[in-house]
């Protein structure tokens, strides 16, 4: 551990003797962290490659036009005004260089006496390189954003075509993944296909379109309970969703997918919603990382064979007997982690005993359109119009900003009273961008 002073010129952080803490990535565990660190007398440097949190679990609600993005995003420098030993840089963080004790990113290199790694998931394709090119993952706002552009250009050009088998295949849209975010996807497309794009579309027949989910295991929400699964089938079936439970895909060339039992989808919209792993951060031993592309840590969230480096969130396992592979890839996971460790930052520095984590689980919920969803809370499972509730409510209470709060609720009654969703727009950069 370093105890000289510290300049990252570079970076322009300001010369101090002050221990330095860096937070690689402002998601669910690294923003608790950085706020729970508040009173620390240390510069606690958040490194992250966008300025602003993403509430992750709606981004299927921009991606579907029901919100705009700014709604479920936060800035860090607003979010962290107050807290006096904050430090922000924006940076994509390429490497670490656990020998000197340093971050490299592509604005330079930052030195730390703790290192925290909480950079979450990236998707994972597990080597199916066709899936990789041609399908369209939901792991952040731009992304979101895109695939609201693809499946509004792709009803765009439906209506330039007469060949009935290429609009259908504009018009349809595969979500791979039966999981909560994929089943998510689908109660919204769902909706809108049979509420709004007709509206919008009287020239399109959407009878004729197609919303498929497809998933290897014989039952959707395969984490869940049973009588949640048999919830969330029924509902999607009554939304004229195409199940293939029992399936796996075999290929893809952007026109049409083949499934494991020879059916062939035909789409040119693919959502990718069936797995993902931890974010790459080369440097590290290489036996510190698990399958899944997590870093193995112990339960102070410590990664293996390393004093001075952590990791939270998606990006951690944490393998004990009770959680043979790590904990669940969630929010409160990251959440609650990030608490933890902010109270062992101060027992080092102060040198008193560390703290075990021990997750305590709220439960799991997943909406599945209008007055629906399934919610499994620690004595009680339900579902339907309650749970839907119940998730409107968390969910709407767990964004960060009370602006986002507000308009998120507004957008929410507007739709459900309305039937409408106002953001059906198709926004791109300019091209080409002006140099800066
Ligand atoms: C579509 C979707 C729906 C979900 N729904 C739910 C739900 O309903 N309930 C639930 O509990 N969980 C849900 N999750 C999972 C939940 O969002 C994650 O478990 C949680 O975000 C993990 O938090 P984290 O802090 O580990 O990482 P994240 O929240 O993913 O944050 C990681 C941060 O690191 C930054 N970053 C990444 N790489 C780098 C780099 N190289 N350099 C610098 N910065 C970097 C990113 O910009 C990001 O800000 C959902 C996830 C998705 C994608």
């Amino acid at each position: 551990m370093t105890s000289e002073i510290h300049n990252d010129a570079l970076v322009n952080i300001p010369k101090t003797n002050k221990k330095q803490i860096v937070i690689i990535g402002g998601g669910f565990g690294g923003l608790q962290l950085t706020r729970h660190l508040s009173s620390l007398d240390a510069n606690v440097i958040l490194v992250d490659k966008a300025n602003y949190h993403t509430f992750q679990p709606l981004l299927y609600q921009v991606a579907t036009a029901g919100l705009e993005p700014d709604s479920i995003a936060y800035p860090f420098r607003e979010i962290f005004q107050k807290q006096s030993n904050f430090i922000f840089r924006m940076a994509e963080v390429k490497a670490i260089d656990t020998a000197q004790n340093k971050i490299e990113t592509l604005i330079g290199d930052i030195t730390y006496d703790y290192l925290v790694l909480a950079a979450g998931s990236t998707s994972n394709y597990f080597g199916m390189k066709d899936f990789e090119q041609y399908c369209h993952p939901m792991k952040s706002i731009p992304e979101a954003g895109e695939l609201r552009n693809l499946i509004l250009e792709n009803l765009e050009k439906a209506l330039l075509v007469t060949d009935l088998t290429e609009r259908h295949r504009l018009m349809n849209i595969v979500i791979i993944g039966g999981g909560p975010t994929g089943v998510e996807m689908a109660g919204a497309l769902g909706e809108l296909k049979n509420h709004i794009l007709p509206r919008d579309y009287p020239e399109l027949d959407f009878k004729s379109m197609r919303i498929h989910l497809v998933d290897m295991s014989e039952r959707l929400l395969g984490a869940m309970a049973v009588e949640s699964s048999r919830s969330a089938e029924a509902f999607l079936k009554r939304f004229d969703i195409n199940l293939w439970l029992k399936t796996r895909i075999v290929a893809y060339d952007g026109e049409t997918l083949v499934l494991s039992n020879g059916e062939k989808l035909l789409t040119k919209a693919v959502i990718w919603a069936a797995g993902v792993k931890g974010v790459a951060m080369p440097g590290l031993k290489e036996d510190s990382l698990l399958a899944g592309g997590r870093f193995k840590v112990n339960v102070y969230n410590q990664v293996a064979g390393y004093e001075n480096i952590f990791a939270i969130g998606d990006i951690a396992a944490m393998v004990t007997n009770e959680t043979p592979k790590g904990h669940p890839m969630l929010a409160p996971v990251a959440i609650q982690q990030g608490k933890n460790l902010a109270k062992n930052i101060f027992n080092i520095i102060a040198k008193r005993p560390l703290q075990p984590f021990v997750y305590k689980d709220p439960g799991v919920m997943a909406t599945l359109g209008r007055n629906h969803a399934v919610a499994e809370l620690k004595f009680v499972k339900f579902q339907g119009f309650l749970a839907w509730l119940v998730w409107l409510f968390v969910h709407l209470m767990t964004l960060v900003g009370f602006r986002n709060r507000v308009i998120v609720f507004f957008n929410w009654a507007w739709s459900y009273f309305t039937y409408n969703r106002s953001l059906r727009l198709i926004i791109k950069p300019s091209q080409p961008t002006k140099a800066s």
